[in-house]
């Protein structure tokens, strides 16, 4: 059963959008609009270092310094939180975009479950 485009009901101009990208070359206009998002680069680096003078502080045996290093510990944990979830996103939305439709008429993406039955 075709796809056609939710807006101009067209199914001879819908294409999986994945293909059609791959189709393009290299320098098309469309290459760059079109694109994948790119992969998140989480920088666990800033969690570590923020672990690591956390351990120093805590290791120092004075109460100011344990304070902080209880903050920097929780800070550590945090980031690594963000970065977690912020690199959970970006794979869910890489995801969609490899199951999305394109209209080449209308120039339009949409998820194969808005596209009407043709
Ligand atoms: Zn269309």
């Amino acid at each position: 059963m075709a796809q056609a485009c939710p807006q101009c009901s067209e199914s001879n101009q819908v294409l999986n959008l994945a293909e059609f990208w791959r189709s393009l070359s290299q320098d098309a206009e469309l290459k760059a609009t079109l694109a994948q998002p790119p992969p998140y680069e989480a920088r666990y680096v800033v969690s570590l270092a923020l672990g690591a003078v956390a351990i120093l502080c805590l290791t120092t045996g004075s109460a100011p310094a344990i304070l902080l290093g209880v903050v920097l510990l929780l800070a550590a944990g945090g980031s690594v939180a963000w970065f977690w979830r912020e690199s959970a996103e970006r794979e869910a939305a890489r995801a969609a975009w490899s199951r999305l439709l394109y209209c080449r008429r209308c120039v339009r993406q949409f998820p194969p479950d808005k596209a009407l039955a043709a």
